[in-house]
């Protein structure tokens, strides 16, 4: 089973770049890699479709032993720099990270920061991975760069992240 949920919620926008919110990038995200998965007739939750992004702790219940579970967010940082892909996990779930991290950061040419553990990020979901799901940080939306580099590719990005879900998915 594979769950894709989309970070922060209709009432938490996360990050914020100019109009730009988190919330409403990470939900369209889901969307297209949801429109992906059903056309290639994967078994899949979300956390809400269209506009509907729910919290995270209905996010979490979707969570089951053997899930494939990610969570789509976006970074930020005050200096504005800062920029690529990176995913939060426990161990088990590292692989995938690298797997991830690899997809986005070729399609958008933007850096490779790496599958780190729980602790390393800004955001305090974690409870997230500690149902055993991954947190994937898209790219820095406080980068204007990278943005348009995501604006410009998103569908394209969907598609890929969805085929190493489906990868994972089988694998297991
Ligand atoms: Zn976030």
């Amino acid at each position: 089973m594979i769950v894709i949920t989309a970070g922060h919620s209709n009432t938490d926008p996360g990050a914020v770049n100019g109009v730009v919110t988190e919330a409403n990038i990470v939900t369209d995200f889901r969307n297209m890699v949801a429109y992906y998965l059903r056309r290639s007739e994967r078994d899949f939750r979300t956390d809400g479709e269209d506009a509907i992004n729910l919290p995270l702790r209905d996010a979490i219940r979707l969570i089951k032993p053997g899930s494939i579970a990610v969570e789509f967010h976006c970074n930020a940082h005050a200096n504005l720099a800062a920029s690529g892909v990176e995913t939060l996990s426990g161990d088990e779930m590292r692989p995938l990270g690298r797997r991830l991290c690899d997809t986005v950061s070729v399609l958008l040419g933007i850096p490779n920061r790496g599958a780190k553990g729980e602790a390393s990020g800004q955001h305090s979901r974690l409870g997230f991975v500690q149902a055993g799901g991954l947190i994937l940080e898209l790219f820095f939306l406080s980068n204007n760069h990278d943005l348009r580099a995501y604006l410009d590719k998103k569908w394209l990005v969907a598609r890929a992240v969805a085929q190493v879900l489906c990868d994972a998915d089988d694998g297991r």
